[in-house]
């Protein structure tokens, strides 16, 4: 079977992988160079950032992100030469109002990703001593760990690149589903060549609302952009990921730290700006005082996919019968892609699947049929 995949970012790319290692034979499409969009600018925090504040459905596909994170590093390093860093640092919370409610979740849902402590200050000091001492507790997840995603998008394209049965068509955008018989016949680059396939996946992103009309369908997906900042500082020096009031901070091994993210609604605009870096520097100062004495490496923006409850659009498009979806992930796209990528093989492929698939049903974009 060949399969087109429009997008690589890491619901595409992870598509592919699954795909390829299935038999399948896959052409994958990016209007840019292959994983530098959401998938390369976000933050590889390996579960949503407080898990009670989203739907079961995130939760129950992000609670696979580690274990197969670390099956994925272990079979590509070898072709790959790149290591994506698993980091177990765990997670420290300062959001009072979240305590109760975290550790209740802890208690009901019992997933061995989000075991959670309530640490009093002394015991912070011990997991974390540079937490600023206006924290007097906190709540821990000691099982959380981040990925070096830049390096995952790296490794899973060389691992690709190097694999008989995938091509891959960077700059080319994709502008036009040719459509017959409720099937996708082709699709056309904005260069004017037509690509053929026997099955079509749509991993666009941000970008995935640009079908609605060529499919009839009102997609309601919505750039949403978050800045992030970089530091550096010695290796291993600070030891867990922190969080508060939605900002957070996470350690690369070799002591790089990760510092994000804002929230705007700006279009397909990714400058960074000089008030929201002021914003994310004082949030972080606030948790780690000691961090001003590092030097900032770098700035940037991406665009989420956002999606109306964060849930993503994964399975067979309605009305077509060779057309699927991988998009919508909003803010947790990476932790989320591979059990994403899994669950999606499996629909395609007719296997039983590793969730309960009709949480993520396209058939939600129906009630957004435009009337034509
Ligand atoms: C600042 C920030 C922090 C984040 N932190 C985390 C985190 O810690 N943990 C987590 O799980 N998630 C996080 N996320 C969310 C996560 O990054 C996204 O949900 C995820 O990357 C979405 O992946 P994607 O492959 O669907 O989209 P993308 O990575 O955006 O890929 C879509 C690709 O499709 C291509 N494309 C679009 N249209 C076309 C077309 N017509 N033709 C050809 N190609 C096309 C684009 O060029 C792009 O490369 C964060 C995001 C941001 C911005």
């Amino acid at each position: 079977m060949h399969i087109a995949i429009i997008g690589a970012g890491v619901s595409g790319l992870l598509s592919a992988l699954e795909l390829v290692e299935q038999g399948c034979q896959i052409s994958i499409f990016d209007q840019q160079q292959v994983g530098k969009a959401a998938s390369w600018a976000g933050g590889g925090i390996l579960s949503p950032m407080y898990p009670w504040r989203y739907p079961r459905a995130v939760n129950e596909l992000a609670q696979f992100a580690k274990t197969l994170y670390q099956e994925w590093n272990h079979k590509l390093q070898p072709v790959s030469a790149i290591d994506f860093q698993i980091h177990e640092t765990g997670m420290l919370i300062f959001d009072e109002e979240d305590f109760e409610i975290g550790l209740d979740y802890k208690d009901r849902y019992q997933e061995p990703m989000q075991y959670a402590e309530y640490l009093q200050r002394e015991q912070l000091e011990q997991i974390n001593p540079l937490i600023s001492d206006q924290f007097k507790h906190a709540i821990y997840f000691p099982e959380i760990a981040n990925i070096r995603n830049p390096r995952l998008l790296q490794s899973i394209e060389q691992y690709l690149k190097q694999h008989p049965n995938v091509q891959f068509y960077q700059h080319t955008e994709i502008e036009h589903l040719d459509i017959e018989n409720d099937q996708i016949k082709s699709i056309k680059s904005k260069s004017g060549q037509n690509y053929y396939a026997d099955q079509f996946i749509i991993a666009t992103g941000a970008w995935s609302a640009k079908w609605a009309e060529q499919l009839e369908l009102s997609i309601p997906i919505q750039p949403v952009q978050g800045q992030m900042m970089l530091f550096k500082t010695p290796p291993n020096w600070l030891p867990t990921m922190c969080m508060n009031k939605v900002m957070y901070l996470i350690p690369r091994m070799d002591g790089h730290i990760v510092c994000g993210s804002s929230v705007a609604h700006v279009g397909f605009n990714t400058e960074p700006t000089v008030q929201t870096k002021q914003d994310i520097l004082t949030a972080c100062f606030e948790m780690v005082p000691e961090l001003v004495n590092f030097p900032i490496e770098k700035q940037w923006a991406g665009l989420r996919p956002g999606s109306p409850d964060g849930v993503p659009y994964i399975g067979k498009m309605p009305n077509l019968n060779n057309v699927w979806a991988n998009f919508g992930h909003y803010r947790n796209g990476l932790c989320m892609g591979p059990a994403s990528a899994r669950l999606l093989r499996q629909l395609m492929l007719n296997e039983k699947t590793i969730v309960n698939p009709q949480a993520y049903a396209t058939d939600r974009l129906k009630q957004y049929l435009s009337a034509v």
